[in-house]
């Protein structure tokens, strides 16, 4: 280490008394840069879980401090007199769940001085969503909505804008932060601790913690951002510069008069400290974290000994200190007009140290990933719906379902990595949320169905209700007896801005029914039976979930093909009548050749002798591979310096579920679909589904309870073989946007030492996998954020569900072991969910992974209503808010479509297409506002930031530009859609853009008929 000979000399020179009284002393804060010498920005911190160990309202008022003393309330209330006694005194705040919490309950007089504070860059929001989110567990929609929620706040109380990005502690980091929530909401840099400790050894012995990072090829050069990791691999001040009133390190003793005086030791370990950090660092500009989790309770004493340092520092003078911010230090950087190196791709996995990988948390406590994944589909729905209805005259809104769902993405709460409590707390608060929007939603159906001719809805005649638990075949608005003159609609919304046509699929108690369109015309359906294992999973979970017990189960699943216009809803009547299209029972006692399953383009093969899959045919584009399934299960390592836990993913030995060497098999045949019922062994059910019209597989999977009586956590997955030739090579998706490509045993960044072979290739999906070779293509979509990878070869593996016995070690403190009680037992849980399997020739996958992605992410959201033998048709029995002739491109989708408290309209439109990756998909998108909303007129239209806090103008206007490493980073195409023209009102995209408008609608316009 250079840095320390340096030191030596320079103590010995320097080691001359300071000037020091037993008086009233005044500490010189004022210093700035110094461009001769080592810079130490301090930059005063609280890094704030929104929820962890403790909830986030018990983090906020300090209660529950047996399990950890924490109080953001006394952080905020000291804060403030601590920056009043001295103006160079600096602080940044992050999240706006604690910080809302605290302004709402201050004084006018506090609020201005809180304003004045905030004016001056004495206080400064960076990063600035509710929370900090995760990165691997989220799906860009949340990060959106969450980043937007917070910055409107901000905007709102200070009209200001966040400057920097400040990911501190997520567990790596993804692309889509980068560009997304990075370049795209108007970041200047972004810093964070957490990169994998290879890369972070090298970076620091090359100087390239920061660097210039492009997270989206699409995007070229507009997608880039400053980034700076921390030398460390922390968000903590330098060992022996923690200031908290309980932490050890030593307080600046600058009193003569008394035992203990220190100051030449503290400066000399703070410069000690500087160069060291200096020598890793490029330029001469280092920045220290003066803060960590939960600190600044009594904010004093930080200030107190930072205001000492900074004096004593500098009358030294060896480097020079003063009080900073991330910003101050961004713009010093930018100022320096260097070259930083280019990076692209992310920064996944991470591993802290050998055999850490924390890519056990992709996967952990799947189901609360579950509900976060249905309830952001569902609030995206409901705030089209909010938006139709009109939010101000209603006084129904989604607002507790954004703020739940704001929360659930913080880097202890998708993640899976905060302690039970915390869990159930997040599960309450998402709970609460829907019960509010399904409000919004039903009234707003309500409204839409009625006549179009009445010119008030304050009270709708037809009552919607709606399923939450209809993936456990729980519904009691569809689970009445209909052979009484009773009638059941369906009304079936489709959030998505193109036409659709799906399957619906609902439990019934009777057997003669039939299903018909609102034009009164008879469709087709088929009834299937409710399998045994399904009735099971549903008593025991409904009574867990709604403290009652179902007295009766409903026999049959209903299903017709449901049409839908794009935004908006048809309407299906069901009535007894005609039998339903029976389906043919295959029974499992097959025991030669083989079974055929599907009666459209796609089919299945699987033996008859064990009733395993084989084969998967595509009779229309003739793709014909061989293809196994399997459950396997990884023993969790109890080893004691690193277990396998909710963070992290340690395997001890891999296990092939052993079912017998027969796996009872049976198959329903319908007019829809046909279904294939297996039951891999008594904690493991599965039900495949090939629709006629689909070309994909669909796999429900119900795992659990995971056995643990053998002294074993377990994890979970299910493994796909094939022979597709994919040479090490597969790709994942970032939160649910780009694809990244991804090698095995292999970093772009840094030669890897592989010491987990499993868990040192395991990636985030959101979206989905796909392997290729230079035929064929395999894709798995996933309905929830999971860990996944390409093991050997031709295979895709995903982590389904996990149970584990011991702590990893990371703070959280509790075995990641979830159980359920209800009807008097507890028991470990059982995650029900679903993939979706395709093949495809080469190059023609990215169609389904688009747009059936979009579709899995926007489900038909359904309500019922129940009505009498007299009832005939709602005046509008269907309807779309779009133009009927209009229909959005396949390539775009609308992600946001709100109306804001001031009546403004939050309209976002995003290309689902990279570059290059489809050959007629992957090109500049149209979308003619006009057409799109129909019945009004836009008045004003301005294009955003990808958070709303400004206007897009204004953003680029202020943007930094950085000066990349190489004369080989020409900018890529920055291919853009044109500004909007304002009479034409036609939005352009091109590949992977996110377009943000707020939009005025002329109100002497009538919408729908509804005022
Ligand atoms: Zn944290």
């Amino acid at each position: 280490m250079a840095a320390f000979g340096v030191l030596a000399v320079v103590l010995s020179v320097y080691c001359v008394c300071f000037l020091v009284e037993g008086t009233y002393m005044v500490y010189n804060t004022s210093g700035g840069v110094v461009p001769e010498k080592i810079n130490v920005h301090l930059v005063p911190h609280t890094h704030d879980d929104v929820g962890w160990l403790k909830t986030v309202d018990q983090y906020y008022v300090g209660s529950n401090n047996s399990i950890q003393v924490a109080c953001v309330q006394n952080v905020l209330d000291s804060l403030i007199p601590a920056l009043l006694a001295d103006k160079n005194r600096k602080f940044i705040y992050v999240e706006q769940a604690f910080f809302q919490r605290w302004w709402r309950q201050q004084s006018d007089g506090m609020k201005e001085t809180v304003k004045v504070l905030v004016s001056s860059g004495q206080l400064e929001f960076i990063n600035g969503g509710m929370c900090m989110h995760d990165e691997a567990a989220t799906h860009y929609i949340d990060m959106i909505d969450q980043t937007t929620l917070g910055h409107w706040y901000i905007k709102r109380d200070f009209n200001v804008t966040p400057r920097i990005g400040w990911q501190i502690d997520p567990f790596g980091h993804s692309a889509v932060q980068a560009y997304l929530l990075g370049a795209e909401v108007g970041f200047d840099a972004l810093y964070f601790a957490r990169i994998d400790y290879q890369d972070r050894a090298k970076r620091c012995a090359e100087k390239n913690l920061e660097v210039i990072w492009q997270g989206s090829k699409s995007r070229g050069s507009s997608s880039q951002i400053f980034t700076g990791a921390f030398y460390a691999g922390n968000y903590e001040p330098p060992t022996g510069f923690y200031y908290e009133v309980n932490d050890d390190s030593p307080i600046v003793q600058d009193d003569i008069e008394l035992f203990d005086y220190n100051v030449q030791e503290r400066v000399d370990a703070f410069v000690a400290a500087a160069y060291f950090q200096a020598n890793v660092t490029r330029s001469n500009h280092i920045m220290w974290t003066m803060g960590t989790d939960f600190k600044y309770q009594y904010a004093h004493t930080w200030f107190r000994n930072m205001d000492k340092l900074i004096h004593y520092v500098n009358q030294d003078g060896r480097v020079n200190t003063f009080y900073s911010t991330p910003s101050i230090y961004t713009d010093v950087k930018h100022a320096l007009n260097e070259s930083w190196p280019l990076k692209s791709d992310d920064f996944f996995p991470y591993a802290d140290r050998v055999n850490a990988y924390w890519t056990g948390y992709f996967t952990s406590r799947p189901t609360s990933k579950g509900y976060i994944r249905v309830l952001s589909g569902y609030y995206l729905a409901a705030r089209q719906l909010e938006f139709l209805l009109g939010r101000i005259k209603s006084g129904l809104t989604t607002d507790s379902l954004a703020d739940a769902l704001a929360i659930a993405q913080h880097h202890d709460a998708a993640t899976g990595t905060e302690k039970q409590h915390v869990a159930d707390d997040y599960a309450k608060r998402l709970s609460i949320g829907y019960e509010e929007s399904k409000d919004v939603v039903a009234a707003s159906l309500g409204c839409l169905t009625q006549s179009p001719l009445s010119s008030e809805c304050k009270s709708p005649v037809t009552n919607f209700n709606q399923c939450p638990l209809l993936n456990i075949s729980y519904c009691p608005a569809t689970e009445v007896d209909l052979s009484v003159g009773k009638k059941l609609v369906i009304l079936v919304y489709n959030p998505l801005g193109w036409k659709r046509t799906s399957v619906v699929r609902i439990p019934v108690i009777n057997e003669n029914l039939s299903v018909s369109d609102s034009t009164g015309k008879l469709i087709l359906s088929q009834l299937l039976p409710i399998v045994n294992a399904s009735v099971s999973t549903r008593k025991f979970y409904v009574s867990a979930y709604t403290g009652e017990s179902p007295s009766s189960a409903p026999k049959y699943w209903l299903a017709f093909t449901a049409v839908v216009p794009p935004l908006g809803f048809s309407t299906y009547v069901i009535s007894s009548g005609q039998s339903s299209a029976t389906t043919e029972l295959i029974p499992n006692t097959v025991d030669t050749g083989s079974i055929e399953v599907g009666s459209g383009n796609l089919k299945l093969i699987y033996s008859g002798k064990n009733g395993k899959l084989m084969k998967y045919r595509n009779s229309r584009n003739s793709v014909n591979v061989s293809l196994e399934q399997s459950y396997t299960y990884y023993v969790g390592s109890t080893d004691e310096l690193q277990a396998s836990g909710a963070y992290v993913f340690r395997p001890n030995g891999t296990h092939t579920i052993q079912f017998e060497e027969k796996i009872p098999l049976t198959v329903y045949r319908g007019t829809l679909y046909d279904e294939v019922h297996q039951t891999f062994s008594s904690w493991v059910y599965q039900t495949t589904r090939v629709y006629k019209e689909k070309e994909h597989t669909e796999i429900e999977f119900t795992v659990g309870p995971i056995p643990i009586d053998d002294g074993n956590g377990k994890e979970i997955v299910t493994q796909l073989k094939t022979m597709i030739g994919n040479n090490k090579t597969f790709y994942t998706d970032s939160n649910g946007r780009d694809f990244l490509e991804r090698i095995r045993d292999y970093r772009a960044d840094w030669d890897l030492q592989v010491d987990q072979p499993i868990a040192g290739n395991y990636y985030p999906i959101n979206l989905g996998i796909y392997i290729k070779d230079k035929n064929t293509e395999m894709s798995v979509l996933v309905d929830r954020s999971v860990g996944g990878s390409s093991i050997i070869d031709g295979e895709i593996e995903i982590m389904l569900h996990r149970r584990l016995l011991h702590d990893d070690g990371r703070g959280v403190d509790e075995a990641l072991n979830e159980t359920v009680c209800a009807l008097d037992t507890c028991m470990g849980l059982t995650v029900q969910g679903k993939y979706y399997l395709r093949f495809d020739p080469l190059g023609e996958g990215s169609k389904w992974r688009r747009s059936f992605g979009q579709e899995i992410y926007s489900p038909f959201l359904l309500a019922f209503s129940e009505q009498d033998d007299k009832w005939t048709n709602f005046p509008t029995p269907t309807f779309s808010a779009m133009d009927p002739s209009y229909s959005l491109p396949d390539n775009v989708a609308v992600i946001t479509l709100q109306e804001l408290q001031d009546g403004a309209v939050l309209l976002r439109l995003a290309h689902l297409y990279e570059v290059g990756e489809d050959n007629d998909l992957s090109s500049l998108a149209t979308v003619e506002l006009n057409r799109f909303f129909q019945n009004r007129k836009i008045n004003k239209i301005k294009e955003m930031s990808l958070s709303a806090n400004q206007e897009r103008a204004e953003m680029e206007r202020k943007r930094l530009p950085w000066k990349v490493e190489g004369s080989n980073t020409e900018p890529l195409s920055d291919l853009r859609g044109g500004p909007i023209d304002h009479v034409k009102l036609v939005v352009e995209l091109a590949p992977m853009e996110v377009r943000t408008f707020i939009l005025d609608f002329n109100s002497d316009i009538v919408p729908y008929n509804m005022r």
